[in-house]
Protein backbone atom coordinates (compact mmCIF):
# COMPACT_ATOMS: atom_id res chain seq x y z
CA UNK A 1 0.00 0.00 0.00
CA UNK A 2 2.37 2.43 1.19
CA UNK A 3 6.20 2.40 -0.09
CA UNK A 4 9.05 5.09 0.77
CA UNK A 5 12.61 4.99 -0.50
CA UNK A 6 15.34 6.78 0.60
CA UNK A 7 13.11 9.95 1.68
CA UNK A 8 15.17 12.86 2.83
CA UNK A 9 14.18 16.09 4.17
CA UNK A 10 16.32 19.15 4.67
CA UNK A 11 15.19 22.68 6.43
CA UNK A 12 17.89 24.93 5.31
CA UNK A 13 21.17 23.44 6.82
CA UNK A 14 19.53 21.33 8.74
CA UNK A 15 18.90 17.81 7.62
CA UNK A 16 15.43 15.98 9.48
CA UNK A 17 15.13 13.04 7.49
CA UNK A 18 18.10 11.07 6.44
CA UNK A 19 17.15 8.35 3.98
CA UNK A 20 13.97 6.81 5.23
CA UNK A 21 12.77 3.25 3.50
CA UNK A 22 9.66 2.09 4.94
CA UNK A 23 6.64 -0.58 3.68
CA UNK A 24 3.21 -0.65 4.68
CA UNK A 25 1.22 -3.10 3.67
CA UNK A 26 -2.99 -2.73 3.45
CA UNK A 27 -4.58 -3.02 6.64
CA UNK A 28 -1.38 -2.43 8.77
CA UNK A 29 -1.11 -0.10 11.88
CA UNK A 30 2.33 0.90 12.49
CA UNK A 31 3.33 3.11 15.28
CA UNK A 32 6.06 5.50 15.46
CA UNK A 33 8.09 6.00 18.27
CA UNK A 34 10.96 8.22 18.95
CA UNK A 35 12.60 11.60 20.86
CA UNK A 36 11.37 14.73 20.63
CA UNK A 37 12.65 16.83 17.14
CA UNK A 38 13.69 12.88 15.82
CA UNK A 39 11.82 14.03 12.48
CA UNK A 40 8.43 11.96 13.55
CA UNK A 41 6.11 14.84 12.79
CA UNK A 42 8.19 15.70 9.52
CA UNK A 43 8.02 12.34 8.26
CA UNK A 44 4.06 12.74 8.58
CA UNK A 45 3.94 16.35 6.56
CA UNK A 46 6.03 14.37 3.91
CA UNK A 47 3.53 11.85 3.45
CA UNK A 48 0.92 14.08 3.55
CA UNK A 49 2.72 16.00 1.12
CA UNK A 50 2.17 19.26 3.64
CA UNK A 51 6.11 19.42 3.73
CA UNK A 52 8.10 18.54 0.17
CA UNK A 53 10.29 15.56 0.47
CA UNK A 54 14.09 16.74 -0.71
CA UNK A 55 14.56 13.57 -2.66
CA UNK A 56 13.14 10.05 -2.23
CA UNK A 57 10.05 8.33 -3.74
CA UNK A 58 6.79 8.18 -1.55
CA UNK A 59 4.39 5.60 -3.62
CA UNK A 60 1.27 5.11 -2.06
CA UNK A 61 -1.27 2.70 -3.59
CA UNK A 62 -1.16 2.98 -7.86
CA UNK A 63 0.03 6.90 -7.19
CA UNK A 64 3.96 7.60 -6.89
CA UNK A 65 5.79 10.90 -6.21
CA UNK A 66 9.76 10.71 -7.45
CA UNK A 67 11.40 14.30 -5.52
CA UNK A 68 14.76 13.29 -6.96
CA UNK A 69 13.22 15.18 -9.78
CA UNK A 70 11.23 18.05 -9.93
CA UNK A 71 7.26 17.67 -8.80
CA UNK A 72 4.76 19.20 -10.96
CA UNK A 73 2.55 21.30 -8.31
CA UNK A 74 -0.22 19.62 -9.98
CA UNK A 75 0.37 16.05 -8.97
CA UNK A 76 0.49 17.38 -5.06
CA UNK A 77 -3.41 17.48 -4.41
CA UNK A 78 -4.15 13.89 -5.64
CA UNK A 79 -1.64 12.77 -3.98
CA UNK A 80 -2.76 14.44 -0.90
CA UNK A 81 -6.02 13.15 -0.86
CA UNK A 82 -4.90 9.79 -0.48
CA UNK A 83 -4.01 10.41 3.14
CA UNK A 84 -5.93 12.09 6.44
CA UNK A 85 -4.12 13.81 8.52
CA UNK A 86 -5.14 14.06 12.47
CA UNK A 87 -3.17 16.53 13.97
CA UNK A 88 -2.56 17.42 18.09
CA UNK A 89 -4.18 20.44 18.33
CA UNK A 90 -7.48 19.22 16.11
CA UNK A 91 -7.11 22.27 13.63
CA UNK A 92 -10.86 22.71 13.28
CA UNK A 93 -12.47 25.41 12.06
CA UNK A 94 -13.75 27.34 15.30
CA UNK A 95 -16.60 29.43 13.29
CA UNK A 96 -17.58 26.30 11.41
CA UNK A 97 -19.79 23.57 13.50
CA UNK A 98 -19.01 20.12 13.29
CA UNK A 99 -21.14 18.96 10.64
CA UNK A 100 -19.39 21.81 8.58
CA UNK A 101 -16.40 21.16 9.30
CA UNK A 102 -16.41 16.96 8.63
CA UNK A 103 -18.43 18.49 5.38
CA UNK A 104 -15.80 21.00 4.45
CA UNK A 105 -12.98 19.25 2.66
CA UNK A 106 -15.21 17.04 0.21
CA UNK A 107 -16.80 20.28 -0.93
CA UNK A 108 -14.20 22.56 -1.23
CA UNK A 109 -11.78 20.12 -2.56
CA UNK A 110 -13.51 17.03 -3.91
CA UNK A 111 -16.17 19.21 -5.59
CA UNK A 112 -18.74 16.71 -3.99
CA UNK A 113 -22.58 17.64 -4.13
CA UNK A 114 -23.79 18.89 -0.38
CA UNK A 115 -26.83 16.39 0.30
CA UNK A 116 -24.73 13.03 -0.43
CA UNK A 117 -21.26 14.89 1.43
CA UNK A 118 -23.50 15.87 4.35
CA UNK A 119 -25.03 12.35 4.80
CA UNK A 120 -22.12 10.79 4.74
CA UNK A 121 -20.97 13.46 7.16
CA UNK A 122 -23.36 12.72 10.00
CA UNK A 123 -22.67 9.02 9.64
CA UNK A 124 -18.95 9.56 10.26
CA UNK A 125 -20.01 12.10 13.36
CA UNK A 126 -22.51 8.93 14.59
CA UNK A 127 -19.51 6.46 14.26
CA UNK A 128 -16.82 8.49 16.51
CA UNK A 129 -19.59 8.79 18.94
CA UNK A 130 -21.05 12.54 18.30
CA UNK A 131 -24.18 11.77 16.28
CA UNK A 132 -25.80 14.17 18.93
CA UNK A 133 -23.42 17.17 18.86
CA UNK A 134 -23.33 17.97 15.27
CA UNK A 135 -24.04 21.04 15.77
CA UNK A 136 -21.93 22.17 18.08
CA UNK A 137 -18.86 24.61 17.65
CA UNK A 138 -15.42 23.30 18.38
CA UNK A 139 -15.57 25.23 21.53
CA UNK A 140 -18.58 23.76 22.88
CA UNK A 141 -16.73 20.81 22.65
CA UNK A 142 -13.98 19.21 25.02
CA UNK A 143 -10.82 18.45 23.89
CA UNK A 144 -12.01 14.47 22.68
CA UNK A 145 -14.78 15.62 20.85
CA UNK A 146 -12.87 18.18 19.45
CA UNK A 147 -10.28 15.56 18.06
CA UNK A 148 -13.04 12.90 17.19
CA UNK A 149 -14.08 15.60 14.99
CA UNK A 150 -10.62 15.71 13.72
CA UNK A 151 -10.85 11.92 12.97
CA UNK A 152 -14.42 12.55 11.22
CA UNK A 153 -13.08 15.27 9.21
CA UNK A 154 -10.50 13.08 8.27
CA UNK A 155 -12.33 9.94 6.59
CA UNK A 156 -14.91 12.40 5.04
CA UNK A 157 -12.07 12.50 2.46
CA UNK A 158 -11.99 8.67 1.58
CA UNK A 159 -8.22 8.43 2.43
CA UNK A 160 -6.78 5.26 1.69
CA UNK A 161 -4.26 6.21 4.60
CA UNK A 162 -4.64 7.44 7.69
CA UNK A 163 -1.99 9.63 9.49
CA UNK A 164 -2.35 10.40 13.13
CA UNK A 165 0.53 13.26 14.58
CA UNK A 166 0.05 12.37 18.17
CA UNK A 167 -3.58 12.72 18.82
CA UNK A 168 -3.59 12.54 21.52
CA UNK A 169 -1.17 14.31 23.23
CA UNK A 170 -3.03 17.75 23.86
CA UNK A 171 -6.03 15.63 25.87
CA UNK A 172 -6.51 15.92 29.76
CA UNK A 173 -5.64 11.98 30.58
CA UNK A 174 -9.32 11.40 31.02
CA UNK A 175 -10.26 11.88 27.41
CA UNK A 176 -7.30 10.43 26.14
CA UNK A 177 -9.32 6.93 25.94
CA UNK A 178 -12.54 7.75 23.79
CA UNK A 179 -10.13 9.09 20.79
CA UNK A 180 -7.82 5.75 21.40
CA UNK A 181 -11.29 3.69 21.23
CA UNK A 182 -11.84 5.28 18.06
CA UNK A 183 -8.68 4.89 16.39
CA UNK A 184 -9.01 1.09 17.55
CA UNK A 185 -12.36 0.39 15.90
CA UNK A 186 -10.44 2.51 12.49
CA UNK A 187 -8.22 -0.20 12.91
CA UNK A 188 -9.87 -2.86 13.58
CA UNK A 189 -11.96 -2.57 10.24
CA UNK A 190 -8.96 -2.68 8.51
CA UNK A 191 -7.66 0.88 7.65
CA UNK A 192 -4.25 1.42 7.17
CA UNK A 193 -2.29 3.92 9.64
CA UNK A 194 1.03 5.00 10.78
CA UNK A 195 0.05 6.73 13.91
CA UNK A 196 2.84 8.89 16.16
CA UNK A 197 2.04 8.60 19.45
CA UNK A 198 3.86 7.99 23.10
CA UNK A 199 0.64 6.04 24.05
CA UNK A 200 2.40 2.44 24.65
CA UNK A 201 -0.11 0.76 25.22
CA UNK A 202 -1.69 1.35 22.13
CA UNK A 203 1.28 0.65 20.19
CA UNK A 204 1.59 -2.64 22.38
CA UNK A 205 -2.04 -3.62 21.90
CA UNK A 206 -3.04 -1.99 17.85
CA UNK A 207 0.26 -2.05 16.12
CA UNK A 208 1.37 -4.46 14.06
CA UNK A 209 4.63 -2.82 13.60
CA UNK A 210 6.62 -0.33 16.01
CA UNK A 211 9.23 1.94 14.60
CA UNK A 212 11.82 3.52 16.37
CA UNK A 213 12.98 6.66 15.40
CA UNK A 214 15.86 8.99 16.33
CA UNK A 215 17.95 11.67 14.15
CA UNK A 216 16.03 11.44 10.74
CA UNK A 217 16.89 7.82 10.48
CA UNK A 218 14.82 4.68 11.72
CA UNK A 219 16.54 2.86 14.17
CA UNK A 220 14.74 -0.79 14.56
CA UNK A 221 11.63 -1.66 13.49
CA UNK A 222 9.66 -4.52 14.72
CA UNK A 223 6.54 -6.19 16.24
CA UNK A 224 5.34 -4.25 19.47
CA UNK A 225 5.82 -7.19 21.61
CA UNK A 226 9.84 -7.72 20.45
CA UNK A 227 10.01 -3.97 20.57
CA UNK A 228 9.31 -3.61 23.80
CA UNK A 229 10.24 -6.64 25.56
CA UNK A 230 13.66 -7.13 23.73
CA UNK A 231 14.13 -3.99 21.69
CA UNK A 232 18.00 -4.68 20.12
CA UNK A 233 19.94 -1.37 19.68
CA UNK A 234 21.06 0.66 22.57
CA UNK A 235 19.04 3.78 21.79
CA UNK A 236 15.94 2.31 21.58
CA UNK A 237 16.59 0.58 25.01
CA UNK A 238 17.77 3.91 26.26
CA UNK A 239 14.48 5.81 24.73
CA UNK A 240 12.14 2.73 26.38
CA UNK A 241 13.78 2.72 29.87
CA UNK A 242 12.92 7.18 30.00
CA UNK A 243 9.34 6.54 28.78
CA UNK A 244 8.16 3.33 30.15
P1 LIG B 1 9.39 15.15 16.14
O1 LIG B 1 8.02 15.07 15.56
O2 LIG B 1 10.08 13.81 16.18
O3 LIG B 1 9.42 15.84 17.46
P2 LIG B 1 9.89 17.12 14.09
O4 LIG B 1 9.68 16.47 12.78
O5 LIG B 1 8.77 17.96 14.62
O6 LIG B 1 10.29 16.01 15.15
O7 LIG B 1 11.17 18.02 14.04
C1 LIG B 1 12.44 17.55 13.66
C2 LIG B 1 13.39 18.72 13.51
O8 LIG B 1 13.02 19.48 12.38
C3 LIG B 1 13.40 19.68 14.69
O9 LIG B 1 14.73 20.06 14.92
C4 LIG B 1 12.60 20.84 14.20
O10 LIG B 1 12.99 22.03 14.80
C5 LIG B 1 12.90 20.84 12.71
N1 LIG B 1 11.83 21.43 11.89
C6 LIG B 1 10.57 20.93 11.77
N2 LIG B 1 9.83 21.68 10.93
C7 LIG B 1 10.65 22.70 10.51
C8 LIG B 1 10.48 23.82 9.62
N3 LIG B 1 9.32 24.03 9.00
N4 LIG B 1 11.54 24.63 9.44
C9 LIG B 1 12.72 24.41 10.06
N5 LIG B 1 12.94 23.37 10.90
C10 LIG B 1 11.92 22.52 11.12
Amino acid sequence: MIRIKNLHKRFDELEVLKGIDLEVEKGKVVVLIGPSGSGKTTFLRCLNVLEIPTTGMISIEDQSLDFSQTVSKKKLPPFRSLTGMVFQNYNLFPHKTALENVMEGPITVKKESKPAVRQRAEELLSKVGLGDKIDYYPFQLSGGQQQRVGIARALAMEPKVMLFDEPTSALDPELVGEVLKVMKDLAREGMTMIVVTHEMRFAKEVADEVIFMDGGVIVEQSKPEEMFTNPKEARTKQFLRLIQ
